[in-house]
């Protein structure tokens, strides 16, 4: 009886053993890789003139994270960038491939959307910029490869917290009579980074997403190996314009106030720009002045408590989590002009006399450029990758736009998973991604260059991401 019972028991040990053979515990590797540009003056794109640094004032990383659950193996990379082009990351990944055996469709690399960061894809013009597109390339196919190869056994955990305080719409109604032409000579219904006054402003023309959700890595001895943090922000901004020009901070602020109150200065145009496109401005309200680099500041000490609290709600990091990834490739149409748009796009730029295009609405020629380029594109059409990635009951989607808040909320609310984040910007930057509603409101995002794809792009991602969801959530 009692040998039966032992033998009973080693069976049973033995069908565990065996079950954990099939599937293996969690390994994990993490790795930060310094991509700092050594050789200067860069410019800084994501503005529509140059800006020039002469400079680092903070280094540059890749961060990568490798998982594996023996079943399947899978990086996640963010790169301080504007957002680096689906075809300097596919170099990047075809690196780390041949060094790792990761498979090129099972690498995730997004960008931070710094606005303040070198361009990463130049093969010919100025010397600087061609020998950091090699410094970034290796140095993101760097970061993969150490991270898989630090791979050890680790447990994840994930959660959410709200940190509603920093963002804010920045697509606006405007009071009656305040809406500036467009520079297709119409009026858009909404204005982008419509400026903090209540005289002018009526209300935000679509919502906020609050949530940060972490993804927590840790060892088997609990200490922290990495954390992935995900919110829907664009970049704070809050820098000055040319480091070659740095004011002094006293200037800085003196010429801030004045510029604020100044009609139409090229100054003021300066100052704008630096806010372009961020979402961190608190429209309606006055903030008070703040030295340059002291808002990034507060936002990330903000981010970083908000990932804190996250990280306390998460009850147990697991190491029997199931993983997946499915990368899909969607071919999209490029956006067209009409007849009617090429005619006055050619009319715009016909105007060669400097006082008349003074007279034209701001940035006419630049778009007018942008309404021919869109014209006379060869290709029919846009192939984009997809990616959707399983980590246990958190599901991750990837997508090469600048995705609006009403994408993520809607893909969060229809997920088949308990917990989903939403990355733009992975594996490319393809431009703004409207919703068909945002397309017909009008705005700087849907104007025809800053969106190039068909206007219902969006849906046609949606519906492809929350299959791949279904998908992953069938694996069991
Ligand atoms: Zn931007």
């Amino acid at each position: 009886m009692i040998i039966n019972r032992l033998i009973l028991t080693l069976l049973l040990l033995i069908s565990t053993a065996l079950h954990a053979a099939e599937r293996p515990a969690l390994r994990a590797g993490a790795a930060a890789v310094d991509i700092t540009p050594k050789e200067f003056p860069l410019n800084m794109p994501g503005g529509f003139s140059a800006n020039v640094a002469t400079s680092a004032h903070d280094p540059l990383h890749a961060r990568a994270m490798v998982l594996n659950d023996g079943a399947t193996m899978f990086a996640m990379v963010v790169v301080d960038n504007l957002g680096a082009a689906p075809e300097v990351l596919d170099e990047a990944k075809a690196i780390a491939s041949e060094r790792t055996g990761i498979p090129t469709d099972k690498m995730l690399i997004c960008s931070t959307h710094t606005h303040t960061g070198p361009p990463s894809n130049a093969k010919t013009g100025p010397a600087p910029a061609v020998a950091y597109h090699k410094v970034f390339v290796d140095g993101v196919a760097e970061s993969i490869i150490r991270a898989h190869a630090a791979l050890r056994p680790a447990a994840v955990g994930a959660a959410t917290h709200p940190l509603p305080e920093e963002v804010f719409n920045r697509r606006w109604y405007l009071k009656p009579g305040q809406m500036p032409l467009n520079p297709f000579g119409r009026l858009d219904k909404v204005k982008m980074n419509p400026g903090t006054s209540p005289d002018v402003l009526d209300h935000p023309a679509g919502p906020t997403d609050p949530d940060i959700t972490i993804i927590s890595v840790q060892d088997a001895k609990r200490k922290p190996l990495a954390l992935f943090a995900n919110y829907s922000l664009h970049y704070v901004g809050g820098v000055p314009r040319c480091p070659t020009a740095l004011p002094g901070i006293s200037t800085w602020r003196r010429s801030h106030r004045r510029h604020s109150s100044a009609r139409a200065s090229h100054a003021r145009t300066r100052r704008n720009n630096q806010q372009k496109s961020a979402l961190n401005i608190p429209f309606g309200i006055i903030r008070p002045p703040r030295e340059p680099f002291e808002q990034i500041r507060i936002v990330a000490q903000n981010a970083a408590d908000t990932a804190w609290y996250a990280h306390r709600k998460i009850e147990k990091h697991r190491a029997d989590v199931r993983l997946g990834m499915i990368q899909r490739q969607v071919t999209l149409k490029y956006r067209r002009p009409t007849a009617d748009q090429i005619a006055e796009a050619k009319a715009v730029l016909a105007v060669k006399d400097p006082a008349a295009i003074e007279k034209l609405p701001r940035l006419a020629q630049h778009y007018a450029h942008s309404t021919l380029a869109a014209a006379e594109r060869p290709e029919e059409t846009l192939t984009v990758k997809l990616q959707a990635i399983r980590i246990g009951d958190l599901a991750v989607c990837g997508i090469p736009f600048e995705t609006f808040v009403e994408t993520g909320l809607d893909l969060k609310k229809r997920s088949p998973f308990p917990q989903t984040m939403v990355i733009g910007l992975a594996n490319g930057r393809l431009g703004y991604l409207p919703t068909p509603e945002q397309h017909q409101l009008g705005g700087y995002e849907t104007w025809i260059g800053t969106n190039i794809v068909q206007e219902d792009t969006s849906v046609i991602l949606t519906k492809n991401l929350l299959e791949m969801l279904g998908e992953l959530k069938k694996m069991e």
